[in-house]
């Protein structure tokens, strides 16, 4: 370790190193582990399996369409990202055919999207599910009810084993099941949470853990998302709405940025703390009143850094927002970059990462998905890009 006066910056090494991503054993064929660089988009259900439905509207149909959409977010705004989907038409797929297809295709991620169902017409929100042993009861009924699927297929017994998705004695096995995946898990699940809090204003109810077949079946970290209750009359309209859906799969969207960038980042911070030397602190804010180190326009240039930034993206919408301190809570160094369909805001421009950190960690409050970019050129790139080049 080197030494360093800053207790902050110590904060954020040993947190870092702390929420490091673990080894994994997945192929080595791949250039990369470090990337999020295939994506496997699951919308639950299909064909003859509808899912949950409430009159005419019916699961299969709403989560497929947000499945296209949120993948059709990362294709545009990620070229370099391959996104398979286990379905695109409404056909039936068994559960254990969804999971051979992220584990055939090595992926980085799996999203599984689905719409609950219950008999209280009040009960309403989002949750998204991990792979892990039931807290409540509740939690249970809704692994068995997404499990109960695989009744229609043809010899279920043998394909899983004897589990009876409708008994609760075959669940015991979730208990011991060893994910090694479960925390790059949760920090997908809980940015996902937030966005839809946020930005989508759905009833937050929280990351659960329960035993989801499909999860159980998948080598690399996964979420399942329930995207509201097709049985609440408000949410059902919300959901069979075109508007409704594209906020959804926006939500889902803005998280796996975040978590994409937070993997990423992650890996290469441990190399940047390795060779350089951290610069001075130019300001530090504490407190709620986020106060920026920087002012735009003011990074300093490092030698050899000619035209290198860093800052901390705090948004991505598809409204352009004047980036006036009204707008984003006294805030005077926001900046925004369009892109087809989507704009970005970033606040200030650092010569260092360390101080683009530290800014970040202070934004977080009010700005619970910032993350931390770099720009080359005044073109936004990745961190890994980034250290990649530099070696
Ligand atoms: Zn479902």
């Amino acid at each position: 370790m080197k030494k360093n006066p800053l207790k902050y910056l110590l904060l954020i090494v040993a947190f870092a190193v702390l929420q490091s991503v673990p080894a994994n054993n997945r192929s080595e064929a791949k250039q990369d582990d470090s990337l999020v660089s295939l994506v496997v988009i699951d919308p639950g259900h299909g064909g003859i399996d509808s899912g949950t439905s409430s009159g005419d509207v019916e699961e299969k149909d709403i989560v497929l369409d947000i499945a296209l959409k949120l993948g059709n977010y990362i294709e545009r705004t990620f070229p370099e990202i391959e996104v398979i989907y286990t379905r695109k038409t409404d056909v039936f797929i068994p559960v254990y055919r969804r999971a051979e297809i992220a584990n055939k295709a090595d992926a980085d991620l799996f999203i599984s999207i689905h719409a609950n169902a219950v008999d209280y017409k009040y009960v309403h929100g989002t949750e998204t599910f991990v792979l892990g042993q039931h807290s409540s009861e509740d939690n249970l009924q809704v692994a068995k009810k997404e499990n109960s699927v695989i009744l229609l297929e043809d010899d279920y017994t043998t394909t899983y084993e004897g589990f009876d998705p409708n008994s609760s004695e075959s669940y015991i096995m979730f208990e011991l099941v060893q994910d090694e995946y479960k925390e790059q898990s949760i920090s997908l699940a809980n940015a996902i949470q937030n966005e839809f809090r946020l930005r989508t204003k759905r009833k937050d109810r929280s990351v659960k853990e329960a035993g989801f077949l499909v999860l159980r079946q998948i080598a690399m970290p996964g979420v399942l998302v329930e995207t509201g209750f097709l049985s609440n009359a408000s949410e059902r309209d919300f959901l069979n709405s075109n508007n409704g859906r594209d906020q959804i799969a926006l939500a889902i969207f803005s998280a796996f940025e975040a978590y994409k960038t937070n993997v990423e980042q992650k890996s290469s911070f441990h190399l940047v703390t390795d060779d350089e030397t951290p610069q001075p602190i130019e300001k530090v804010a504490t407190g709620a009143n986020v106060t920026p180190a920087t002012t735009p326009g003011s990074a300093e240039k490092s030698a050899g850094e000619e035209d290198l930034f860093y800052s901390v993206q705090i948004m991505a919408l598809k409204q352009k927002i004047e980036t006036t301190p009204e707008n984003f809570n006294g805030l005077d160094n926001v900046f925004r970059i369009d892109s087809p369909g989507i704009s970005r805001y970033f606040v200030g421009k650092y010569s260092s990462l360390e101080n683009a950190e530290i800014n970040k960690e202070l934004l977080l409050v009010r700005y619970e998905s910032a993350f931390v970019v770099a720009f080359k050129n005044n073109e936004l790139i990745s961190l890994k890009k980034l250290q990649e080049n530099k070696n």
